[in-house]
């Protein structure tokens, strides 16, 4: 069937000839009919063969420039060709839909980007222009403004820090410095530069050791501590203010395993799938209050990943959640 398609042309031209041939076979004679049409028809194959060879051939040398790679060495046969172009077109049609989803993730990247700048740039405009109009000769009024102003700036550092971090990541300027290091000393870093936010909030954390607490794990201790701290800090945030939030150590498979549990709010099955992405938020509104940039989870499961371990979460609506990521342990 193939072969009857690929020769459409030489095909129709042979029954053509055998038609003539026929209708001119009294002056032929049999034989001068069947040798007409044997011969015609080897012509025109070859003829069909030899134009489609050549007209493959000047593609492929096209092709050739675009993807060395794939035509270093040319097929013999036509249909090997064939398959060299189908292969060939096959990775432009990849590429392009690539090329399309990256030029629509920039859009919504920028997007996103402007949309976190606007709120506080709005902010610091509106209170730069109220104190010029008048509100900075009441200094308790001024100093109020100024405050206020001063919580947005500090949110637009935040934003900035996070999408350099993002930033460095992608472009894999990220280095990870794999060390060993006693866990207990790095989780009592982190508490230490925790405390004033778990005051201000009035929460509790509790460590829970369910190995010994003198494990010692390979890891970039700073990349890890800052997954610690982004952990513990979002499961403050999202939970009731005088919360308890356990951090629990366990070993299973060789591997330690790092739990964040809160019995806050919880994060909607429709949600979880996504928490990860880049400015991902489940409640927006409750989440810009509480001034993060969005981007805090994306970059822990970079550190995390970037470790060649993992992260996961199990959460339920109301009832709280539970992010649990894994360290390599120095082999005893
Ligand atoms: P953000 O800066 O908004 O906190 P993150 O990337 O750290 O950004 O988190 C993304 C979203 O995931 C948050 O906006 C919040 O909706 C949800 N989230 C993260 N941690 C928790 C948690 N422990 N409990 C409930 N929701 C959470």
């Amino acid at each position: 069937m193939k072969v009857l398609r690929n020769n459409l042309t030489s095909f129709v031209s042979t029954s053509l000839v055998l038609l003539i041939c026929v209708f001119y076979r009294d002056a032929l004679g049999t034989s001068g009919v069947v040798l007409i049409a044997i011969v015609a028809a080897i012509f025109l194959f070859s003829f069909e063969a030899f134009i489609r060879r050549s007209a493959l051939e000047k593609t492929v040398a096209i092709m050739k420039e675009h993807d060395p790679a794939l035509f270093k060495e040319l097929p013999e046969s036509i249909e090997g060709m064939e398959e060299k172009i189908a292969l060939w077109s096959k990775k432009q049609s990849e590429f392009l839909e690539e090329y399309k989803s990256r030029e629509q993730f920039r859009r919504e990247y920028i997007g996103n980007i402007s949309h976190e700048l606007k709120t506080p740039i709005f902010s610091i405009q509106g209170y730069i222009h109220t104190l010029l109009d008048g509100a900075m000769d009441d200094s308790k009024v001024a100093k109020r403004f100024l405050k206020r102003a001063a919580k947005s700036v500090d949110r637009m550092t935040e934003l900035v820090k996070d999408l350099e971090a993002i930033s460095r990541i992608e472009s894999g300027l990220y280095e990870i410095q794999m060390r060993p290091v006693v866990l207990r000393n790095l989780i009592e870093d982190s508490m230490d530069a925790l405390e004033s936010f778990v005051a201000k909030h009035k929460a509790t954390v509790e460590v829970v050791w369910e190995v010994n607490n003198d494990v010692v794990v390979v890891c970039d201790s700073a990349r890890i501590e800052q997954v610690l701290d982004n952990l513990i800090m979002n499961a403050i945030k999202y939970s009731p203010a005088k919360s308890t939030v356990i951090v629990a150590i366990s070993e299973k498979n060789n591997k330690i395993h790092v739990e964040v549990r809160d019995h806050g709010f919880g994060i909607p099955d429709a949600d979880l799938a996504r928490i990860f992405e880049r400015f991902y938020r489940v409640d927006k509104a409750r989440a810009r209050s509480q001034g993060g940039s969005g981007l805090g989870l994306s970059i822990v499961k970079h550190i995390v990943e970037a470790h060649g371990q993992e992260i996961s979460v199990r959460s339920k609506e109301s009832m709280g959640s539970v992010f649990t990521f894994s360290l390599a342990t120095v082999k005893r």
